[in-house]
């Protein structure tokens, strides 16, 4: 039975036998036991399924990833220990030495780091596109060797809308296939692979989560990808891999050979799996993120709009707002809302932005975002302090951009803690 996604959110995943428990057990056990030789050699020679090693597959984790990957509709979903190894490995799982990929400019200070200078320092190259350039400047960033487009549905932390359908176009005009971090808009919000997306990753620590009590990622594989329509430019997809049996994952596994090779390979000789503990914690997180999230759109709603009308406040990006640059991609892609986080600058000088902030009193200063507690960061001085000034513009950052990331509180309480401290600048 077809279920919405409010019931996938209580519901899936866990699918408790007679006898069994409700409440999706923690399986803290890094192995599994069998009585034979060659009931173990056989799951080994992957002629049997069954547990064996918690690095690559345990009944909390395989639980919680089937409930991810229902809510976004995906083939297969595989867990990460965090956003970042999430990121990670959906374009190493397709990428190697020599292998270029296209990403907006306008993403998480940490994945542009990643892509930036770890990537690079593997061998794979990738151009950063400003997503409002024409189509005919970003198709002129494609080459030969490169492998996939990356962007996320809304930029952490300017706010921006990507445009997944564009860009889906785009990528596979040019046989690679679009990878999007949904993280923000959660698939409450939107679901990028009705939209031509195939790959999407998740940082499971904000919303999914909520109450930030874990670090974790997801990939999810949407299946409808055609490797083998381009099988030259997917050798690790479409060819043997002899560490793995021999095996072609497109022939022996289908529509989901991309998340198959992610873990057989992948998780096995990298790791970078989350503990099943933190899997229990982030199921419980998902179990109200329906609820959560339409919460987070009225509050941070109300608050862009008190922001807007503030004279002490030079600009405000919330793609729910109308004359905002996004708004019209807003409508399109989060028709029912976005997600918790503004961007806004206030008038003066970092200084004053400084004292607004250490001025706040319940909503904290935390170098988080997207979960149940109102907090503000300013990026510039915290979270992408790697970056140098003409990097921070690249990405959309503003040196005097604050992201307020609106929690679940009462909205009127939230707007006076930002009225006591604007009235101490
Ligand atoms: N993607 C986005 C959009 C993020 O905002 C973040 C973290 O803030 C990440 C990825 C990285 O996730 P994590 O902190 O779980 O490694």
């Amino acid at each position: 039975m077809k279920k919405n996604l409010e019931t996938i959110c209580v519901q899936g995943g866990w699918k408790p036998k007679n006898g069994e428990p409700r409440v999706l057990p923690i399986y803290q056990s890094t192995t599994f036991k069998y009585s034979s030789t060659e009931e173990m050699a056989d799951l080994f020679d992957l002629k049997a399924d069954g547990y064996f090693y918690t690095r690559l597959a345990n009944p909390t984790n395989d639980a919680v990833a089937a409930k991810i990957n229902e809510l976004e509709g995906g083939v297969g979903c595989v867990l990460t220990s965090s956003g970042q190894a999430a990121n990670f490995y959906a374009i190493f799982n397709i990428c190697q030495a020599g292998d270029h990929f296209i990403t907006s400019n306008t993403i998480y200070g940490g994945t542009f780091n990643l892509f930036g200078v770890t990537l690079k320092k593997l061998g794979i190259d990738c151009t950063f596109i400003d997503p409002d350039w024409s189509d005919e400047q970003i198709e002129a960033a494609f080459q030969p060797n490169t492998k996939c487009f990356f962007g996320e549905t809304i930029s952490n932390p300017g706010g921006n809308v990507f445009d997944i359908e564009r860009f889906a176009k785009m990528a596979h005009k040019h046989g690679v296939p679009l990878i999007v971090d949904n993280t923000f808009a959660t698939p409450i919000n939107c679901r990028p692979f009705e939209w031509g997306c195939d790959i999407v990753t998740h940082s499971t620590t904000k919303y999914m989560d909520g109450h930030a009590t874990q670090v974790g990622g997801a990939v999810i594989d949407s299946g409808n990808f055609d490797w083998e329509a381009y099988a030259d430019k997917f050798p690790g997809l479409t060819t043997p891999d002899e560490s793995y049996h021999g095996l072609t994952y497109t022939k022996a596994f289908g529509k989901k050979a991309y998340v198959t090779k992610l873990v057989s390979q992948l998780m096995r000789d990298l790791g970078s799996i989350p503990a099943p503990q933190n899997c229990f914690l982030l199921n419980l997180g998902l179990e109200t993120l329906h609820l959560r999230m339409p919460r987070h759109c009225e509050n941070a709603q109300k608050v862009a709009e008190w922001l807007q009308a503030n004279p002490k406040v030079a600009w405000v990006n919330y793609c729910g707002l109308p004359g905002n640059k996004y708004y019209d991609l807003a409508q399109k892609y989060l028709p029912n809302g976005s997600c918790g986080v503004i961007a806004f600058g206030l008038k003066g000088t970092r200084e004053e932005a400084v004292r607004f902030m250490d001025a706040l009193d319940f909503v904290a200063i935390v170098t988080h975002v997207a979960d149940a507690r109102t907090c503000v960061l300013h990026p510039a001085s915290h979270t992408h302090r790697q970056l140098s000034d003409e990097q921070l513009r690249e990405a959309g950052v503003a040196p005097d951009l604050i992201r307020l990331s609106v929690g679940i509180e009462n909205v009127n309480d939230i707007i006076a803690d930002l009225e006591q401290a604007m009235q101490k600048i």
